[in-house]
């Protein structure tokens, strides 16, 4: 059986604690996926492997022990294949990510089949199939948007494709008429499993995991999507697209007047598509870099960083880092710590609410 497991130290809620980010809840089909005190819990032997987890977190925190969705996709392509299917070596088509199933179909010079014909009769497809209907949906609509002549095509193939020994023992877990009679076969198949992932999994955070959060990383599925953008037709037109219709990306605005430079934004970012410059003066983003995790937006206390509406497709051929916002960076006369100066007194926000705190107890005007 497969075996999950979570770096902790890549999803948002170990480094924000105002952060919403509930994708994998919302996905797993068994329910099995918790937060609870802004930390990420499971039961590993109520997993079934279905990746749905892997594919929708923004930053790539989980990890199945027999599916990389990466190495997947460079099979798929070596081998010339055209179906993407579960009696094959994917776990379910809800294991390939937007950015996944879109490189996929930018660089396999066949028309790409998903093969749902097995959904009907899966125990997890009531809950999979409308998620891979709606990222089919997503790919489809951006490579129109990309000006490319390819789809990927739904179709019930059920009968028609030779099973894997991977595929037979998966469907005999999940081919069933439900949930219930999953967890009690999946009970007979854990015995062969440690105890102990019976056990709810409670992530704890390590030194190690915090200096993993300051490293900063892109999960590879973004490199993925800008090797098969280039291999791919340029459009002869940039077009621009309601951010609606892009799950995994977004271009930012920052609202300088109300931005009052505290640089969680940046220091929140887990890709580093946020940054800023050694003195603090500059907010810059690169939009190839961002994940849409909403991390920065969830920490933004005025509220000053925003999605931008649309997205510019431009953005994957012709990058660029955009300056959000510039600061004069004086020393405060009350603290001597640097801040971002707006003209008159030359004091940080911090000491000026300090003393119009003081002003307010001793009651001076
Ligand atoms: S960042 Fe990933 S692991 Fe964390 S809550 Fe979001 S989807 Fe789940
Ligand atoms: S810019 Fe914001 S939404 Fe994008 S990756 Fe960074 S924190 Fe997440």
């Amino acid at each position: 059986m497969s075996l999950l497991t979570l770096d902790v130290s890549k999803c948002v809620h170990t480094s924000n604690k105002f952060a919403i980010c509930n994708k994998c809840v919302e996905v797993c089909p068994v329910e099995t996926i918790k937060i609870d005190e802004n930390i990420v819990s499971f039961i590993p032997n109520d997993c079934v492997g279905c990746g749905g987890c892997d594919a929708v977190c923004p930053t790539s925190a989980y990890d199945l022990d027999d599916f990389k969705a990466i190495d997947f996709v460079f099979t798929f392509l070596e081998n010339n294949l055209e179906i993407l299917s579960c009696k094959s070596e994917l776990p379910c088509i809800v294991a390939l990510s937007v950015e996944e199933l879109l490189s996929l179909a930018l660089i396999s010079p066949n028309n790409i089949i998903a093969d749902i014909g097995a959904c009907k009769d899966c125990s997890i497809g009531t809950k999979n199939l409308p998620l891979i209907e709606n990222r089919i949906e997503e790919v489809n609509f951006l490579l129109e948007a990309l000006e490319q002549d390819k789809k990927i095509a739904l179709e019930e193939l059920n009968s028609e494709i030779e099973l894997t020994q991977d595929a037979l023992s998966r469907r005999k877990l999940l081919s069933k008429e439900g949930l219930k009679k999953v967890v009690s076969i999946k009970e007979q198949l854990d015995n062969e499993v440690l105890a102990s992932d019976d056990a709810l999994k409670v992530h704890t955070v390590t030194t190690k995991d915090i200096i993993k959060i300051k490293q900063k990383s892109i999960p590879d599925r973004r490199g993925l999507l800008l090797m098969a953008m280039k291999r791919s037709k340029i459009p002869e037109v940039y077009h621009t697209i309601d951010i609606d219709n892009i799950s995994f990306i977004s271009q930012k605005d920052l609202d300088e007047d109300t931005c009052t430079n505290c640089q969680m934004c940046y220091r929140i970012c887990p890709t580093g598509a946020l940054s800023s410059d050694a003195k603090g003066s500059v907010i810059n983003f690169n939009p190839l870099s961002c994940v849409q995790c909403h991390s920065c937006h969830d920490v933004c206390e005025p509220n000053s960083l925003t999605k931008r509406e649309s997205f510019s497709l431009a953005s994957f051929y012709e990058p660029q880092i955009e300056t959000l916002v510039r600061f004069t960076i004086k020393r405060c006369d009350e603290c001597g710590l640097p801040f971002a100066y707006r003209g008159g007194e030359m004091m940080c926000d911090r000491c000026r609410v300090e003393e119009e705190e003081a002003h307010e107890l001793w009651g001076i005007k």
